[in-house]
């Protein structure tokens, strides 16, 4: 006899998370889903396409969304952190406190009015490409389907202006952060990661040159919907680019920054790479690595990325990016250890392929468990009852991070029917 009385606890909205919660659920348990964010998708659903079959993950999200939808034994919290958790395996109390989203979602708000706003904000869906108005809908695809206002952002003639043109009970200005507490059998924590900081990185020239960006950030200018429209061309004029250097290893497998490899920057630089190929036939591409790593099949398209002759591969840690005299162009100091060249190569734009953070590395969850030197969750010391998975645990790719929901949602339930 399957015990479905106590729902299982899944803290992380992203692709793990939700592989976790649908497929508990479809099985027949109970599911609460935390998500901190005002949607569900993580940082997966921020990518333009994802290995291994370079599908957009919008496809694959819209089924899951639905699943969640269809299913009356998902709850889903977004805007929500659980702040405390006590207990037992099979008998958990977890307290979650909910922020304000404002907007109640029991009327339609008509976009002439959200048109009218001045207040913005940085598009954090975009990593700050670009703005929304203060009250926004955070992607195209979001679920919950429901506008978000950001009142820090909001100005005092805006909020007048919202007030006077919105239907009554649209906007509750006097909703306020909310506790709640939940029981729950199991808990899989899927709390996923962050890019690293590339402002740490002074000599690559992010956040002085405008044509310096971030891998993540490459995904949102890649996509449709996201910041230039699926247009690939230099931030700083909108030049279509000729030339693009990737940099990997952008403060990884260093002892400064992140001693680690985050095992997927490799491949999403090759794949980056055709993006750019693909929306421009006649650009060049250099990447500067120190070794590539892909893993399983994925090599294949590594190997596919050294036919193009339009690819190059240069050995060498990049030493340093400036701006080129003409306030747009970069110039890439590297020696190339191959060679023993040392290049000062002008390039219209510098990707930084920049390793992945745990969100445990400074946020850490109220329960006692073991964390490596680089605070990922170490699986291995698991809790009873309380799983860790995905890039909470160690850095991995979309298709890991789902196989490692499935397979948390089948720890949880062992756990529940006493198996452990
Ligand atoms: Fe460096 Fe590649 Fe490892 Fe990323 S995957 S840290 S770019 S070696």
């Amino acid at each position: 006899m399957i015990n479905t009385n106590m729902p299982i606890l899944v803290i992380g909205g992203g692709i793990a998370g939700i592989t976790a919660a649908v497929d508990a659920a479809e099985v027949g348990y109970r599911v609460i889903l935390v998500e901190k964010e005002a949607y569900l998708g993580g940082r997966v659903l921020r990518m333009y396409r994802y290995f291994p079959k370079m599908c957009p993950p919008t496809c694959g999200f819209e089924i899951n969304s639905r699943r969640i939808r269809q299913n009356p034994r998902i709850t889903v919290h977004t805007l929500a952190t659980v702040d405390e958790i006590t207990g037992v395996a099979g008998s958990y109390t977890a307290k979650i406190k909910l922020q304000p989203r404002y907007v109640t979602g029991e009327h339609a708000i008509k976009d002439t009015i959200i048109n009218k706003l001045t207040s913005e904000r940085a598009n954090d869906f975009n990593y700050g490409l670009d703005t929304t108005k203060a009250l926004y809908m955070p992607h195209d695809m979001a679920y919950p389907p429901s506008y978000v206002l950001d009142r820090t952002a909001l100005s005092e003639d805006d909020e007048q202006m919202l007030k006077a043109e919105c239907p009554p009970g649209a906007i509750d200005f006097n909703m306020t952060e909310k506790e709640i507490t939940v029981k729950a059998g199991a808990i899989i924590v899927a709390t996923g990661w962050r890019p690293y900081d590339a402002n740490n990185l002074d000599n690559l020239g992010y956040g002085i040159c405008k044509n310096v960006i971030t891998n993540v950030m490459m995904e949102r200018l890649a996509a449709k919907s996201g910041s230039a429209g699926g247009e690939i061309t230099r931030p700083s004029d909108g030049k279509k680019i000729e030339n693009i250097a990737f940099v990997q290893c952008a403060g990884s497998r260093d002892k400064n920054h992140l001693p680690y490899c985050s095992a997927v920057c490799c491949m999403a630089s090759l794949k980056q790479a055709r993006y750019i190929r693909e929306k421009n036939p006649d650009a060049t591409v250099t990447i500067f690595y120190i070794d590539i790593r892909t893993i399983g099949r994925e090599e294949k398209f590594y190997y596919e990325m050294l036919e193009d002759s339009n690819v190059q591969f240069i050995k060498g840690k990049v030493a340093k990016i400036t701006q080129a005299s003409d306030d747009h162009s970069l110039v890439l100091d590297v020696e190339d250890t191959l060679s023993r060249e040392k290049l000062h190569s002008g390039f219209d734009m510098a990707v930084l392929a920049t390793g992945m953070v745990p969100n445990t590395a400074d946020a850490k969850l109220p329960y006692k468990t073991a964390y490596d030197e680089y605070g990922f969750i170490d699986a291995a010391k698991n809790t009873d009852g309380i799983y860790a998975v995905g890039c909470a645990s160690r850095p991995c790719d979309v298709s890991r991070a789902s196989k490692a929901g499935t397979g948390a949602a089948l720890k949880a339930i062992q756990c529940m029917m006493g198996g452990e």
